[in-house]
């Protein structure tokens, strides 16, 4: 029965579980994982609610273990594409009418599943596929992507309930759309949360997806599907596709449904995508819906006052975490003369003591970077600084890939604030340190906001209350998420909403109202109770 309005209580953010020895969560994700790498998954396309299986396959490796094969994925091609929007523009009708109350359950089922009964699993592919460590899986693929699912519906239900004022003897309304048409869903290889998110969001909103994740995290995505399929998705809503992604943007971006892209990822790509979309504004119904949360050279500029420790830890953790593969993972940083000699020091002393290897043995802190191609990206940039003089490298510049793709965490420090490292996305275990003159902060100020075309996460790291003013200030415009005190990466869904300007993407702030607002196209509706009955107004009157 549609007679009723349900109260959406604010969620509380999914509890990071400790996995210490002996807990129960870890005996049941080293079970999982111990079953997951006994098998090899046939991981089949996904559209109309059918697996699509095909004659060209893919195989899967974690990126530490390259000659264990943990899957395979069938490759689709543009007939599949093409059978996805036919499914998802079918479903649509259905999927758009439906009480909204009705597609949040299915979500926030999602969420109960992936926080309980699915935890382990899903915990269990992201540290295969991605090659996370415990904490990181935990914290991506249980807990934030959970967090989604439900945040996404406390904001579905305040955009609903925001609705315009009525004059006496009319009723005024707003309607939240779905978009007219279908959204394309294109999902990065770091965070499985996003993956799941990118086609979540707008289908809770009532639209209609066709999703293609990276080629490189199928393993884990698989997962979010299977999910997403027992909380009881309906047949077209989201359709998964795994063809070629420059032949599967093509296709979609020239269809004349296309109604938007939920794009994360490199920054290239996204302006592809949108030089696309004005090259073809004259095939589409309507104006798409762009939002892309694009790529980062996120930064920690420390004062003369900062804490040591506190300064350490933030550089240590916010540039090595996860390889440094996360969009605000920190890859340069801007440290005062007066206490460099003091913060390298225990950033060394804690460097000797990094683990990294296979992720799961839970004692190692970093696994192997994703891929081949990133493997290469970024040793390229290690032996481009190596051959800097003008750079010194304090720690690492290491790797090997016989086993996985292994990089060590780098350290280097360089005279020339502007070289390569400092300026460009590394996406990778590479930190990059100028020591500026404490005399120097605002130049420094201007050396950060200027020095690279991103401004995604960045954070300062003092004690004197005046300086915090001033670098806050200074560096308004190159952060979409600043950090005081504390590194820059980890945001919180509901509590740190996350996004970028410049060229790190169109800010809409992932799990949040903005967000969403995204996803619909608002209809005003005034309905009349009195009703004017003839032309005339009274003004016209003879004297
Ligand atoms: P990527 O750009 O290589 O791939 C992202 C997606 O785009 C994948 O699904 C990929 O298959 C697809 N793709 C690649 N080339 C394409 C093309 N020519 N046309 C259409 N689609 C194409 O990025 P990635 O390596 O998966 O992820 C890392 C990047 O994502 C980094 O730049 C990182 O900063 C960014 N990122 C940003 C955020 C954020 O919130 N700002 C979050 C996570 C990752």
């Amino acid at each position: 029965m549609p007679n009723k309005i349900a109260s959406i209580a604010i969620p509380n953010n999914e509890p990071i579980l400790s996995y210490l020895p002996n807990s129960n969560e870890r005996k049941q994700l080293k079970l999982e994982l111990a079953r997951r790498k006994n098998c090899v998954y046939d991981i089949p396309m996904f559209i109309n609610g059918k697996e699509v299986r095909t004659n060209e396959t893919a195989d899967i490796f974690p990126p530490h273990e390259l000659d264990h094969k943990i899957a395979q994925y069938h490759k689709g091609n543009a007939t599949h594409v093409q059978q996805a929007i036919d499914a998802a523009l079918s479903a649509r009708e259905k999927w758009a009418n439906m009480h909204w109350e009705e597609r949040a359950s299915i979500f926030l089922k999602a969420a109960d599943l992936i926080a309980g009964p699915y935890r382990a699993s899903i915990n269990a592919a992201t540290m295969l596929a991605q090659s996370k460590n415990v904490f990181q899986a935990e914290i991506d693929a249980a807990c934030e992507l959970a967090d989604f699912l439900r945040f996404n519906v406390y904001f579905a239900a305040q955009i609903y309930s925001e609705q315009p004022i009525s004059s006496p003897g009319m009723r005024n309304t707003l309607e939240y759309r779905p978009l007219e048409g279908f959204i394309y869903a294109i999902t990065p290889f770091n965070f499985t949360a996003i993956s799941g998110n990118l086609s979540a969001a707008p289908a809770l909103m009532g639209n209609v997806i066709v999703w293609k994740p990276s080629n490189t995290q199928i393993y884990s995505a698989w997962t979010v599907m299977e999910i997403f399929r027992e909380a009881g998705l309906p047949d077209g809503v989201i359709n998964m596709v795994f063809a070629n992604a420059v032949e599967t943007t093509n296709l979609i971006l020239a269809h004349p449904d296309f109604a938007g892209v939920h794009f994360t990822g490199s920054t290239g790509v996204f302006n592809h995508i949108w030089e696309t979309v004005g090259k073809n504004l004259h095939l589409y119904k309507n104006y798409p819906r762009l939002v892309g949360e694009t790529g980062g050279k996120d930064f920690i500029i420390a004062h003369s006052s900062a804490d040591i420790d506190v300064l350490a830890t933030a550089l240590l953790r916010g540039a090595f975490e996860f390889q440094g593969q996360k969009c605000s993972a920190c890859s340069r940083a801007y440290v005062p003369n007066s206490i460099w000699d003091a913060t390298w020091e225990k950033m060394y002393e804690a460097l000797k003591t990094f683990k990294i290897g296979n992720v799961e043995n839970f004692t190692v802190l970093m696994g192997a970077v994703i891929s081949e191609d990133a493997y290469k990206r970024i040793t390229n940039y290690i032996e481009q600084a190596k051959s800097n003089p003008d750079n010194i490298i304090m720690y690492g510049g290491n790797y090997d890939n016989k086993k996985g793709y292994f990089i060590e965490p780098t350290v280097i420090l360089t005279k020339d604030p502007k070289s390569l490292t400092m300026r460009e996305e590394i996406f990778g275990p590479v930190l990059t340190i100028y020591v500026y003159d404490e005399e120097d902060l605002d130049a420094t100020l201007h050396l950060v906001d200027t020095t690279s075309e991103y401004a995604l996460t960045g954070a300062i790291i003092a004690q004197d209350i005046y300086a915090i003013e001033k670098m806050k200030k200074a560096l308004t415009n190159s952060a979409g998420n600043f950090y005081i005190n504390d590194k820059c990466t980890g945001a919180v869904v509901g509590q740190q909403p996350f996004g970028g300007a410049r060229k790190s993407g169109t800010n809409d702030k992932a799990g949040s109202k903005w967000n969403l607002l995204r996803w619909v196209s608002p209809r005003t509706v005034k309905e009349s109770y009195i009703s004017p009955k003839y032309y005339a107004y009274p003004y016209m009157s003879e004297e």
